[in-house]
């Protein structure tokens, strides 16, 4: 039960990234203490705990587990070093040793980050609904192990064993300590590089706040319980209407 396990420690994998470090900083505000894992530390919070591992290593995993019951594995490299073999670790044998670690330590619900690309066809998408069927061309091979590691996140889900899995998919996150989209806007238009327009300019694209990234993640969180239908889902996160692009 809950109670018993202590339901307000949680883990943050992948703590120490942009979104992850968001997430940790408002489950603090609501009064969770954080078990950080992350292969790197990018600060240090009172209520967090960083322990420093790889997410393929399952030992390393389990101290960072220990009276957890609620995990969060916002962990990924990054999609621009586009190496295939790096994703595949890390996603998708990763994502396998982050279940197995979590059903060895008790862990009770883990919310993975995914994301809106594993739906993208290289087509605009309006309103598209979680209905869509996953990508057969992923357009990167980031979003082909991204595929992966939900489905595997999401069969996870076991009522009877009292594992319980959810996925959040954004699209491209922005807000304060972004250190990829507007920064890399912001150098192409610099370098001169925005005078061109792809498409005929009425191509759509999806932004979405970093702090309704993580409210939907912790929304998700406190609804996973097993009579709830989000139980195995993935969920689209956005802002409102998409931005013309
Ligand atoms: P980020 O690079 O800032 O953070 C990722 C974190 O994962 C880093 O701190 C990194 O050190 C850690 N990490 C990487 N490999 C690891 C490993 N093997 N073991 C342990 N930790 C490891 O990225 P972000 O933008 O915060 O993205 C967080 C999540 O959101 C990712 O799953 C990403 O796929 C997803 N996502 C991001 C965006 C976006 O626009 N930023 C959009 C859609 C989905």
């Amino acid at each position: 039960n809950d109670e018993r396990k202590g339901s307000k420690r949680c883990a943050v994998i992948g703590g120490s990234g942009f979104l992850g470090r968001h997430l940790v900083e408002k489950l603090l505000d609501r009064g969770y203490s954080v078990s950080l894992f992350d292969i790197r530390q990018s600060y240090e919070l009172p209520g967090v705990t960083f322990h420093q591992g790889d997410l393929c290593d399952k030992q390393a995993l389990l101290s960072a587990l220990k009276d957890v019951s609620l995990v969060f594995h916002c962990a990924s490299p990054a999609p621009s070093s586009d190496d295939r073999l790096l994703f595949e670790r890390v996603n998708i044998q990763g994502t396998q040793t982050v279940i197995q670690a979590c059903l060895d330590a008790g862990v009770q619900k883990l919310v993975l980050t995914s994301s809106a690309s594993v739906v993208f066809e290289g087509t605009d998408v309006k309103n598209g609904k979680e209905d869509l069927p996953y990508a057969k061309k992923p357009i990167d091979y980031y979003t082909q192990t991204k595929i992966e590691q939900e489905k595997l996140v999401l069969e996870a889900c076991n009522k009877p064993k009292g594992f319980l899995t959810v996925a959040i998919r954004p699209h491209g996150i922005f807000g304060p300590r972004d250190p990829q989209l507007v920064p890399t806007l912001v150098d192409a238009a610099r370098r001169g590089k925005m005078k061109f327009i792809i498409g005929d300019g009425t191509n759509l694209v999806d932004f979405t706040y970093v702090e309704n990234v993580v409210h939907g993640h912790i929304l998700a969180a406190e609804h996973l319980r097993a009579d709830s239908p989000i139980c195995g889902k993935p969920y689209h996160i956005t802002n409102d209407e998409p931005i013309r692009f």
